[in-house]
């Protein structure tokens, strides 16, 4: 059994890959326990898929899953972790984001007996943007999962062989591995890890991926969102109600006059419920596309081919 799986998501990295192939190796290899490296290449088109392939022939301890098109980072993660044999999973990104020299550190944890290691990324370097959305998400998600961690958005992460396999038994398909991970853990504990900028190439992310990246997370988090809605709804009406009586009782004092002239108010009253209901319509889209999407019960991806297989 290996003690060790590195797995490495890929999508057009050429530029980083050189150095973190050699840097992962170097590192695995102080470690001195026996690990494999998978890298998930996630239809990239510049040429990575050929540089993982020219690894996996020279190095024995890297294995290639090649999927047929891009299906995004956590698709690609779930595609590794279920070719993964190790007792001890860390996944990180392949832009050097996340350094590889931290790997030893996330499973010294795993082997003192810890389920989830998260990370909290130190003097984080994304743009402001990126970190104020990300820090109201991860607000969400703390008090939503009920564990805490302050870092959901970080990938450098590790995983017990148990985790790894109750989530590959899940069959969603739009899945927040962090928070998948979460709800399957018996202990988890979080460690400080250093973060580096992009040298090369860009971020992946484009702002449309990135929302409906925060809407699986919202979604994978059980109901609460629908929980949030009609608490939202109930104040709202509550409300409502406080007005319209307010309004009954103006017009007793004002006379009808006043209330003709308070139509516009009647207005605003509308608008307010028509606003929660778009929400609400909204969220609920949310869920029946999910539904939609996991009824057709197609499979989460397709591996190609597998390089560095043994026979
Ligand atoms: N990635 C992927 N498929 C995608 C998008 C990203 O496999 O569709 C990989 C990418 O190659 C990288 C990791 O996911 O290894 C994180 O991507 P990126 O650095 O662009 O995200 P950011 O750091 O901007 O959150
Ligand atoms: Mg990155």
């Amino acid at each position: 059994m290996i003690a060790l799986s590195v797995v490495i998501p890929v999508y057009n990295e050429k530029e980083n890959l050189p150095e973190l192939i050699e840097r992962v190796l170097a590192t695995c290899r102080d470690a001195k326990r026996e690990f494999e490296v998978i890298f998930v290449d996630d239809g990239s088109r510049d040429g990575s898929r050929e540089i993982l392939r020219e690894a996996s022939v020279v190095n024995s301890e890297i294995r290639v899953v090649v999927l047929n098109r891009n299906y995004g980072q956590h698709a690609a993660i779930f595609a590794g972790l279920e070719a993964s044999q190790g007792d001890a999973v860390v996944t990180l990104d392949a832009d050097l984001q996340n350094p590889p020299e931290e790997i030893p550190r996330l499973v010294d944890e795993i082997e003192r007996g810890v389920d989830v290691v998260g990370t909290v990324r130190q003097n984080r370097q994304d743009t402001f943007f990126r970190r104020v959305a990300s820090s109201l998400i991860n607000n969400v998600a703390r008090r939503a999962t009920g564990v805490s961690m302050h870092d959901y958005g970080c990938m450098l992460r590790g995983y017990s062989r148990t985790v790894v396999n109750a989530m590959t038994r899940c069959e969603e398909h739009s899945t927040f591995i962090p928070v998948l991970a979460n709800s399957f853990a018996g202990s988890v504990c979080e460690i400080p890890v250093k973060h580096s900028a992009r040298i090369s190439g860009d971020s992946k992310y484009s702002l449309f991926k990135l929302i409906s990246l925060q809407f699986d997370l919202l979604t994978s988090i059980s109901t609460f969102p629908l929980r949030m809605l009609s608490l939202l709804g109930g104040v709202i009406s509550m409300l409502g109600f406080g007005f319209g009586i307010l309004l009954a009782v103006l017009r007793l004092v004002y006379g009808s006059a006043w209330a003709a002239n308070g139509i516009f108010t009647l207005f605003a009253v509308l608008f307010i419920f028509i606003g929660a209901q778009f929400v609400g319509l909204g969220l609920l889209g949310e869920y029946i596309g999910r539904i939609y999407h996991d009824v057709r019960g197609r499979p989460r991806f397709f591996v190609k081919e597998i390089y560095g297989d043994k026979p």
